[in-house]
């Protein structure tokens, strides 16, 4: 009885596994076609610095409202396009309508703040991401500081040669490089010293332990001391709370991207933000 009840649960595996096998075709063959039909937009949320009340940055977020599955989370959407090798025309898509966007941005104001677009490992196999990168930038006139590349640990800690050499040529095309997510890997800060890049961006993570856990506030601040004495410009994500952003600014961390200032926002929105005068744009922001 035994032998029969497993071989059922064997037959029931097998054919849970067929489903989930072809609900992940579907998807990928839904993601596939977005992609192809300008089914992707993007939000942007403001990366501010919490100072002056001025928008530096604006992180580009892909969104995908999909007809069959509604909208689906980049936490799901970002995984499938890497596994199935999507995430290379994704990506294009994504810095193509990243720097056309900023571009009618940049000739309508004359803010000067920078567009920053996420790349995936899986994009730097493709040979051709510099030269695209490149003529991305041609196409749109977007100045190459105008831009910033978003990279995880995971990129450097995986063929570290091969891929510091692609970020080198990156840089020296004058764009700016970001370590995202900063604290959820295993990059020591010493290392840090040897990667080519401009800017640190520390995980939410970091900072929602602070308030009970005196030992994560020791961290955080002898990290943010220490990109800053390597001179890494280091921008706090995921600040909610007014809590957070004082903390942040007794450690001398004044950029800062999270709820607590603005959600990610359509285009629509972010042009409503922008064109506003800069003592209009800081009453905008909540109070702390
Ligand atoms: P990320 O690059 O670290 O982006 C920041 C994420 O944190 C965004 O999630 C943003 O909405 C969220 N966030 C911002 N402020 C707060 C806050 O105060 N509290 C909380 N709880 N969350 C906050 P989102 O848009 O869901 O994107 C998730 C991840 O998906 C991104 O993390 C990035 O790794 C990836 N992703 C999104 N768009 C792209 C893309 O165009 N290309 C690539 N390669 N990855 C992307
Ligand atoms: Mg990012
Ligand atoms: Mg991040
Ligand atoms: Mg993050």
């Amino acid at each position: 009885r035994a032998k029969q009840l497993g071989g059922n649960g064997h037959q029931f595996f097998q054919q849970e596994m067929h489903d989930q096998a072809m609900q992940r075709l579907a998807m990928e063959t839904a993601l596939r076609k977005a992609i192809q039909n300008n089914g992707l937009h993007l939000h942007y949320q403001p990366q501010v610095d919490a100072l002056s009340g001025r928008i530096v940055g604006l992180e580009a977020l892909a969104r995908w409202r999909d007809p069959d599955y509604g909208d689906v989370s980049p936490a799901d959407f970002i995984p499938l396009a890497e596994q199935t090798g999507l995430i290379v025309p994704l990506g294009s898509w994504v810095l193509t309508e990243a720097c056309q966007q900023a571009r009618r941005w940049h000739d309508r104001t004359d803010s000067d703040f920078y567009i920053s677009v996420n790349l995936s490992v899986g994009q730097f196999a493709d040979e051709g991401l510099v030269d695209n990168i490149h003529a991305t930038l041609e196409a749109t006139g977007v100045r190459p500081e105008q831009l910033v590349l978003e990279i995880t640990e995971s990129l450097v800690m995986s063929e570290p040669e091969y891929h510091i050499h692609i970020l080198e040529t990156i840089r020296n095309l004058g764009i700016r490089l970001a370590l995202d997510d900063f604290g959820t890997g295993y990059s020591s800060l010493s290392y840090l010293r040897n990667l080519p890049i401009d800017i640190l961006k520390l995980d939410r993570q970091f900072l929602s332990n602070l308030a009970h856990n005196s030992e994560d506030a020791a961290i955080a601040r002898a990290t943010i001391t220490m990109a800053a004495d390597i001179g890494l410009k280091v921008v706090a994500e995921g600040v909610e709370t007014a809590d957070q952003l004082r903390w942040l600014l007794s450690q001398d961390c004044h950029l800062v991207q999270g709820y607590f200032f603005s959600r990610p926002l359509s285009d629509e929105q972010i042009s409503e933000l922008i064109q506003l005068p800069p003592a209009e744009l800081s009453g905008r922001w909540p109070k702390y």
